[in-house]
């Protein structure tokens, strides 16, 4: 029935030949009854981490996390993590437990696993091991925690963002008693740092049912992004839009690529919409500067969340541009490229795609020309055209022979670029000395 690769296999069979019990446990078991592939195994077993590391003494053997009971064998040198059958003391900060305490029951072990799903383990000679019916739960596509939800969510926060993120990965529903405290506890999730919550939301937000999740919790997100509660119900008085804020977010998320840059920039793109809110005088509401704010709210945002500056710039330049005006134009094109580079400009027409997918229904009659203006993109970029002063004929050394080096040099050969993107003075040296002889005259 479960698919389980020979070194795991290998590694499970000298625990059991060594007196021990041993399982694959938790993601792994589930995506296997999914009928997925999974992606690791974790096995868990009721010898001691030092009795485990004798077993294996005869192969390299990490020594993981001891404290929680996690050593790492190299099998066929792949890292297979094997984890002490535990129980979990208090958890006094919502976070981590005070103290873990090893057991033999592989009972107990499971209990303090956080969702139904989460809580079977498989062995190949002992069969499966399910005490709290997640086998039934994944065949009907339910999330529910072990025990008690508002105990569970209290002694970890994360498992609220867990709870979603599964949700929208795996089309899952989330049953009406675990969904009911996980909002009733939304508030825990002030005790989970940021970068927790930032790694769960970007798997969340590339899950296939993610939509249906952020509109289904929008409480839990205006609680960890507080910047979108504004946004729940607010109705834009604008003639471009079908939807209230919150719903255009959500379909704009929907309308771009699984990607988490993109996902994050089209979730936000607009939060900045209430704080630049005026109406004119047929009462049509209008958001002058609303990119620029939304960019610098989602800064704050991801500043936050401790994510990498690459990852916070991009997503922020895409929302900066998110509704600047393209034209179908070469010149167009050409000034793009050199100020973006191709992927942020690919980037910002993925986002006015999924913006005007998300508005009324004529909007998305531009969206073909959006298409057009990538492919046309990625045409000329093949072309290698100038794009920036080290692609011009000319450098620095060329301009020495007119002036001495000093600032004014930099200043020519900007002015140059700016010529040759233009499409005013071909990138050619002679034609470009010539146009420095003559800016350096007349300037
Ligand atoms: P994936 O690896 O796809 O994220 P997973 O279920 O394997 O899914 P992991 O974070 O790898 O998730 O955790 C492995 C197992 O450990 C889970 O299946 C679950 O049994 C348990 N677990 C993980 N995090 C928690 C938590 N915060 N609270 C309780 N149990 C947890
Ligand atoms: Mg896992």
């Amino acid at each position: 029935m479960m698919d389980i690769p020979k070194s795991i296999r290998q590694v499970l069979d000298r625990l059991e030949q060594a007196g021990y019990e041993a399982y694959i446990v938790g993601g792994c078991v589930r995506d296997s009854l999914m009928g997925a592939q999974p992606h690791d195994f974790d096995i868990t077993t009721s010898a001691l981490p030092e009795e485990t590391k004798q077993v294996f003494s005869d192969m390299r053997v990490i020594e993981t996390g001891m404290k929680h009971g996690t050593v790492t064998v190299l099998a066929d040198g792949e890292p297979v993590e094997i984890t002490t059958y535990r129980v979990d003391g208090e958890y006094a900060d919502g976070r981590h437990p005070d103290e873990v305490r090893f057991t033999r029951s592989l009972s107990e072990d499971v209990a303090r696993r956080d969702f139904t799903m989460n809580g079977i383990a498989y062995s190949p000679v002992r069969g499966l091991f399910d005490e709290y019916g997640g086998a039934e739960d994944i065949r009907r596509g339910v999330i529910r925690c072990i025990g008690d939800p508002d105990r569970r969510f209290n002694e970890d926060a994360l498992r609220i963002m867990r709870a979603l993120r599964f949700s929208a990965v795996l089309g899952f529903e989330i049953e009406s008693r675990t969904a009911d405290s996980l909002r009733r506890n939304k508030e825990l999730l002030k005790r989970v740092s940021g970068e927790r919550i930032f790694s769960e939301l970007c798997r969340l937000l590339c899950g296939a049912n993610a939509g249906a999740v952020l509109r289904g919790f929008s409480e839990v997100f205006a609680e960890v992004i507080p910047e979108l509660a504004p946004c729940i119900s607010y109705d834009q008085h604008s003639r471009y839009h079908a939807f209230q804020l919150y719903e255009h977010l959500v379909r704009a998320v929907e309308s771009c690529p699984k990607e988490e840059g993109l996902r994050f920039a089209m979730l936000l793109h607009d939060i900045g919409k209430p704080h630049t809110q005026s109406a004119d005088e047929n009462g049509e509401w209008h958001f002058y500067g609303h990119a620029r704010v939304s960019a610098e709210l989602t800064d704050d945002v991801l500043s936050r969340f401790h994510c990498s500056n690459s990852f916070r710039k991009r997503v922020c330049d895409i929302i900066r541009y998110h509704d600047m005006v393209p034209e179908n134009s070469y010149r167009f094109i050409v000034r793009r490229l050199s100020k973006h580079g191709l992927d942020l400009f690919r980037d910002i027409m993925l986002a006015h795609i999924a913006d005007d997918s998300a508005k009324q229904e004529f909007a998305k009659k531009r969206i073909p020309e959006w298409k057009a203006i990538i492919r046309r993109a990625e045409e000329i970029a093949q072309q290698k055209p100038c794009l920036s002063a080290k692609d011009l004929a000319v450098n620095g050394r060329d301009i020495a022979e007119l002036i001495p080096p000093s600032p004014r040099t930099g200043e020519v050969l900007k002015h140059l670029l700016e010529s040759v993107i233009e499409g005013r003075v071909p990138n050619d040296r002679d034609k470009l000395m010539a146009e420095a002889e003559r800016y350096l005259k007349t300037e």
